[in-house]
């Protein structure tokens, strides 16, 4: 069972502030506060789908101890993981019913392929994290596609996104079965691409 903590930090809603050119006010926790209450009680009732859609997919990972949910004002438009601190950032505009659960999968999918040991080419961790989106989605791959537009996607993840629809992939195969059958289909040329490193050095998207 995935322990997760959801939790507003007002050391890291300074943080962010400053970071975007923005001046802070307490308002923010309670802002911050009422969204967590929406992004956990989603995830509260989707929380099956993780346990039983993608449990063929996940199969033989060790969920290892809690997962910190750091929310943070929708427009601050963040999603991202830090591997290493087991720590997710949330705060993105709501896109689709399950929209905070897929990206909160997607960023567990990072999170648990580090703690995990693996070390894959970072396109084929994208690929991974993208389709364990799938799920939470209505119409799988079709909604994907719409959800992330290509306009609005930098080159690395269109990428990931292309290879997932493409190929047609899904989570009826375990990662570690799409892990070797990438490594063997993918060109040299994605398999060396690396994502843009930003601002947010040690916090992977
Ligand atoms: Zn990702």
């Amino acid at each position: 069972m995935l322990e997760l903590e959801f939790i507003v930090e007002k050391d890291r809603l300074k943080f962010f502030c400053s970071f975007f050119g923005r001046e802070y006010t307490d308002d923010l926790i309670e802002e911050s506060s009422i969204f967590l209450s929406k992004v956990k009680r989603n995830w509260q009732e989707n929380q099956s789908i993780f346990e039983n859609r993608s449990k063929v997919f996940f199969e033989g990972l060790n969920f290892g101890p809690s997962v910190k949910v750091s929310i943070l004002p929708e427009y601050f438009k963040l999603g991202c993981s830090n591997t290493d601190d087991r720590l997710i950032l949330f705060g993105q505009p709501i896109r689709s019913k399950n929209f905070s659960s897929a990206i909160i999968t997607h960023e567990l999918c990072h999170i648990l392929l580090k703690s995990n040991g693996y070390q894959n080419p970072p396109i084929i961790d994208e690929v991974l994290a993208m389709l364990s989106e799938l799920p939470f989605y209505r119409n799988g791959i079709d909604d994907l596609d719409k959800i992330w537009p290509d306009a609005e996607l930098d080159e690395f993840h269109l990428a990931a996104k292309k290879i997932i629809i493409n190929n047609h992939l899904s989570l009826d195969k375990n990662f570690r079965d799409h892990i070797r059958s990438l490594e063997k289909t993918l060109s040299k040329d994605l398999l060396a691409f690396r994502p843009k490193v930003g601002l947010l050095r040690n916090l992977t998207t």
